[in-house]
């Protein structure tokens, strides 16, 4: 397939759709953000990479981290995971307190923030600095040593993070955290500031195209475990907008706040479109947008 004119018409489908939604307005180092950018990135199994517009652009990654913390803990520490955080679809927003009450402050599933601050206190404790182990791995597996945090972003969300700091105090109110919460909340801020382009993001996330396989060729987690991680995020991966996700795109996905989504045929390649015009559940409208013409182009969807 000639990926670099697929991703062509997908950007010319999707034009008018850019620019359409609204900045993250509660992260203020990301309202400031220009709504026009938009990137698409496809990475083959093989590594080779394509892109069209901004795909060499860096962005905020915030949730997407969520997959490749979930990742990291599985490739450590297996399945032990699953006792302190679920693999349901929430139904609720990603930052909602009510149903962690009901549920005796155990998360419906990593990828809800409740659910990502027990994947990173686990990180936590495996590791000894959850957030660089995160940013050594993104490095090395996207090939680009200049993937950083970016300190602006991670001050900013920690200074209006209550709704983050009341699901940890919570949770650690059940005992569902081993580490202090300001611990925990410092590297979940850390990891969801790191800054990575669509071109680092699809090859960062190969290995779950790969069945588990990294990029060295080493093997990172056992092919049920990437294939665990595929189905969480087909029914979790865009907050409590994964079953219009499913139907539209019909991939397993994962979204960010910041604008950008991850997306995976496995077997075949993974995707990375960016554009930081948000819908009201927090997807970019172009980017599901741009997945849902990849997939109608090319008939690449689960399905
Ligand atoms: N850092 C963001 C938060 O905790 C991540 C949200 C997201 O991308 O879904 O609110």
């Amino acid at each position: 397939m000639d990926y670099q004119a697929v991703l062509e018409e997908v950007a010319d489908a999707v034009a008018p759709q850019i620019g359409r939604g609204q900045a993250a307005g509660y992260i203020p180092a990301l309202a400031a953000v220009d709504l026009g950018g938009f990137g698409m990135a496809l990475a083959d199994v093989d590594g080779s990479v394509t892109g069209v517009g901004d795909w060499q652009v860096p962005f905020s990654v915030q949730s997407i981290s969520k997959a490749f913390g979930l990742a990291l803990v599985l490739a450590q520490d297996g399945e032990n995971l699953w006792g302190r955080v679920g693999r349901e679809p929430s139904g609720t927003p990603f930052n909602s307190l009510v149903q962690l009450e009901y549920e005796n402050g155990i998360p419906r599933n990593p990828f809800i923030n409740a659910g990502a601050l027990v994947v990173t206190d686990r990180l936590q404790s495996l590791t000894g600095d959850a957030s660089t182990t995160m940013l050594d791995f993104l490095r090395a597996e996207s090939g680009n040593p200049q993937v950083s945090f970016d300190p602006a972003v991670a001050s900013s969300e920690s200074d209006h993070g209550d709704r983050n700091a009341a699901l940890a105090h919570f949770m650690a109110s059940y005992g569902n955290l081993d580490n202090p919460v300001q611990t925990v909340l410092d590297h979940y801020f850390r990891q969801c500031s790191i800054a990575m382009s669509c071109r680092d993001l699809a090859l960062a996330g190969s290995f779950l195209a790969r069945h588990g396989l990294a990029t060295d060729g080493s093997r990172l987690l056992p092919a049920r475990e990437a294939k665990r991680i595929n189905a969480v995020m087909l029914t979790c991966g865009t907050y409590d907008a994964a079953g219009d996700f499913a139907y539209r795109v019909g991939l397993p996905g994962k979204s960010g706040v910041g604008g950008g989504i991850l997306a995976v045929v496995p077997g075949r390649c993974t995707l990375c479109v960016w554009s930081p015009g948000l819908d009201m559940r927090g997807n970019s409208v172009a980017g599901v947008a741009a997945l849902d013409a990849f997939t109608s182009l090319t008939d690449w969807s689960v399905f």
